[in-house]
Order: structure tokens, then sequence, then C-alpha cells
């Protein structure tokens, strides 16, 4: 993301972020001018909710469930087993 230089107006690019609330984020920003080379940070915030995703996510940890029941097929895989086991242990 891009923001005009609040000095001279020219476009500033994001040095680095950190967020300063779940839904805050500060961002510092460094002009491209190098005439003018203004740093300077701005807040970007969560306005509106426009949809919320479906709160039934623990039934697709139980369909996850399935892989699991064929490991001879991903035996070969090491990453891929270690990532069954993965998937198990929440539920
Ligand atoms: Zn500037």
């Amino acid at each position: 993301m891009a923001l005009k230089c609040p000095e001279c107006g020219c476009v500033a690019h994001t040095r680095t972020s950190a967020y300063e609330a779940p839904s805050v984020k500060r961002t510092w920003y460094q002009c491209r001018n190098l005439d003018c080379s203004c740093t300077f940070t701005a807040l970007e915030s969560v306005e509106k909710i426009i949809m919320k995703p479906n709160k039934s996510s623990v039934e697709t940890d139980i369909v996850d469930e399935t892989p699991p029941k064929k490991p001879q097929t991903l035996n070969r895989y090491g990453s891929a087993s270690k990532l069954s086991n993965r998937q198990q242990s929440p539920v």
C-alpha cells in the first residue's frame, strides 16, 4: 500500500508496520522524493465488517480427520505424515 507524503505530495512507500490492536495497524512510510525523504506513520483500522465468516469451522476440523485413514499412500512423504498428525491434535 502506498500513501502520499504529507510534506510534498509524492508517493511514499512502506518501510515497516506493526499492529497496535487486533484491528489497528500502524505503518511507517518514507517519501520517495529524495529531496524530501519525509518519514511518517499512518494508522489503518477495520472500519466495517461487510460479511462475517461461518462460525461452524469446528465441523471443518472433523471433516479433516478423513485423510489420515490412508497413511500407506503418504508413507514415503515424511512431511505429509507430520501434517496429518498436526491436524489430529486440535480435535
Ligand atoms: Zn515528501
